[in-house]
């Protein structure tokens, strides 16, 4: 096996490059996963959709090197993050530079407090004690958790424990955080106070982020790319509005539209002209008002 790379992308390679990836689970005869080719620059959120059993998951596992480190099963092509061929990195390393956040947020809490929870990851890498305490104070200011250091995990929401999981794989100051399914235990005031946190990892500190989520709306308002999957193959890869527009594949991958497009939609299907498409409220607003004042001007004239 040749020694793993350096660990840093030489200048102008994407932060993450699959490449004509292939995985089958161990005893299992079908490849879920079926020739996967595609990179995230440093910096760009994409969101990974598709149906239940599309794929989502076990992609995921792939970019983190939980497969086919720890999983085991086979897999074909490569998967580079961060510079990391996963297939020839241990875990412990590839976790300071991908970051993992699950879908439950009971699952991923295993300390008696917040500051404790922070710390765990960083602590396991036998980091210098005062590096950690920088790191606690640092992350849970990036998640909004200040003051909660000495509180039980327990005793947060839904949406601060999702949080204080962010916090915890930021500690490890990874470059790269894939998340899975990260809000669909959560309300809707959880919801957006997990993508409003991803949103400032993305543009403040330049994070790469791929993120599993149904969630359209927050994906037509956060996401600069959506990777769709269908039966373990990718059958798109391009921006929210272009993704959201192709109706035939909205059918196929049972995606639901945001709100907003669906209702441009059904004006469009009741005779209401409208110039475009729209997959965010305030341009959906502005298009219906001025296509119902047009209509207005006219049954006045
Ligand atoms: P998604 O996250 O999009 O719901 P998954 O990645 O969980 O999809 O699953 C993709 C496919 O892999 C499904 O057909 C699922 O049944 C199968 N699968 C998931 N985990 C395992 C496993 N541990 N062993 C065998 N098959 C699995």
């Amino acid at each position: 096996m040749s020694e793993p790379v350096s660990g840093k992308p030489t200048k102008g390679e994407p932060m993450i490059k699959v490449e004509n990836l292939w995985y089958k689970y161990p005893r299992t005869k079908k490849y879920v996963l079926e020739d996967i080719s595609f990179t995230v620059e440093k910096g760009e959120f994409v969101a990974l959709m598709g149906a239940n059993g599309a794929g989502k998951t076990t992609l995921c596992q792939c970019l983190n090197g939980v497969i086919p480190n720890s999983q085991g099963g086979k897999v074909k092509g490569r998967v580079v993050v961060g510079g990391l061929d996963t297939q020839e990195t241990p875990i412990s390393k590839l976790a300071q530079k991908v970051g993992m956040v699950l879908e439950d947020p009971e699952t991923q809490l295993f300390t008696t407090k917040v500051k404790n929870e922070v710390a765990f990851g960083p602590e396991n890498l036998a980091i210098d004690p005062d590096e950690i305490m920088k790191r606690i104070a640092w992350a849970l200011k990036v998640v909004r958790l200040e003051g909660y250091e000495e509180r039980p995990p327990t005793a947060l929401s839904g949406g601060q424990k999702q949080r204080l999981a962010i916090a915890a794989a930021l500690a490890m100051k990874p470059e790269i955080m894939v998340l899975d399914e990260p809000t669909s235990q959560l309300d809707p005031i959880g919801t957006l106070e997990v993508f409003s946190v991803i949103q400032d990892l993305k543009e403040e500190y330049g994070m790469t982020i791929v993120m599993a989520t149904h969630k359209s709306e927050e994906i037509a308002q956060f996401a600069d790319k959506v990777l769709m999957l269908h039966e373990g193959r990718l059958v798109k890869f391009a921006p929210p509005r272009e993704v959201f527009q192709d109706l035939e594949l909205m059918k196929l991958t049972w995606t639901h539209l945001p709100q907003i497009s669906e209702l441009i939609l059904f004006l469009r299907n009741n005779g209401i002209s409208l110039k475009d498409f729209a997959i965010l409220k305030d341009e959906g607003v502005a298009m219906v008002k001025e296509a119902l004042a047009g209509k207005a001007g006219r049954v006045a004239s």
